[in-house]
């Protein structure tokens, strides 16, 4: 693994997510204002997941501050006729210290399987990326009480044939697939349940040690106003957003809030 990359404490960590949004400027423009804003946010990890074609931009941008690099995505080779794929030599090689494997965006319109995921972690690891693996029930999931089995189902294949050492480099977001996007964010006592029960399969199959460690986040329209009362959840270690993080104010008062929720 990345050998001078140590990764600080449990929380607060914020990765922003820009999805398939930001031009080369926007992005100039965005990223800029994180990095300003970053020298009086040092009690956060904050992470910046923009588009494949602003990676390098970005890279260069964040040179000298502790904002940290993350793509949204990743191939399960490492070179080879892949035409359109990205390879994890690719993403180290611009910068990138994260990536984000199994967004449910990629699972429900891409048609990712737990076994594509599964590879896509694998080729994260051996090219010293830390994952950010996305985890969540659909709606009809929840209602029918199948959000608890959904999770462990997604972990137990997900993490198929990863090992212990593997396993605490990985970042689990739990982000319920109808609350990305919609506006309506899962509530702090439902994000507390799904992020314990997350603790505790990762407890029953890698140790207290390193379930105690493990940097758990939040992904769901997280926003300056809800922010709050879900950093404010034990085993809610930080965030995944996506919409907020394409507006550097409110991305930066999720970090501003976080901190001074987990610092308190
Ligand atoms: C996401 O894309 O991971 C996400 C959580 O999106 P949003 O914050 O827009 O719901």
């Amino acid at each position: 693994m990345n050998k001078e990359k140590k990764r600080k404490g449990r929380s607060p960590f914020v990765a922003g997510n820009w999805k398939m949004n930001k031009t080369l400027s926007e992005a100039r423009e965005l990223a800029k204002s994180i990095v300003k804003a970053s020298f009086n946010l040092a009690g956060a990890e904050i992470v910046l997941c923009p588009p494949f074609t602003v990676l390098y931009e970005v890279a260069k941008l964040i040179e000298g501050s502790s904002v940290q690099l993350g793509a949204q995505d990743i191939f399960w080779e490492d070179s080879g006729a892949f035409t359109g794929e990205i390879s994890g030599p690719m993403l180290l090689d611009v910068g990138c210290q994260y990536v984000i494997v199994g967004h449910s965006e990629r699972r429900q319109i891409i048609k990712e399987n737990d076994d594509i995921i599964n590879l896509k972690i694998k080729a994260a690891l051996r090219n010293n990326l830390f994952p950010i693996l996305c985890i969540g029930e659909t709606l009809e999931e929840r209602e029918k009480g199948l959000t608890l089995s959904r999770i462990e189902s997604q972990i137990e294949n997900d993490l198929k044939n990863i090992n212990q050492e593997e396993a605490a480099k990985i970042i689990i977001a739990y982000e319920p697939v109808w609350a990305i996007g919609t506006g309506k964010n899962a509530t702090p006592d439902q994000a507390e349940e799904a992020h314990q029960y997350i603790r505790k399969i990762l407890n029953r199959k890698y140790g207290n040690e390193l379930a105690n460690c493990a940097i758990i986040l939040y992904g769901g329209s997280v926003k300056p106003e809800n922010v709050v009362s879900l950093a404010e959840q034990d085993n809610v270690d930080g965030f995944l957003v996506g919409g907020a993080s394409l507006d550097a104010q409110s991305f930066i008062k999720i970090i501003e809030k976080s901190i001074e929720v987990k610092q308190k």
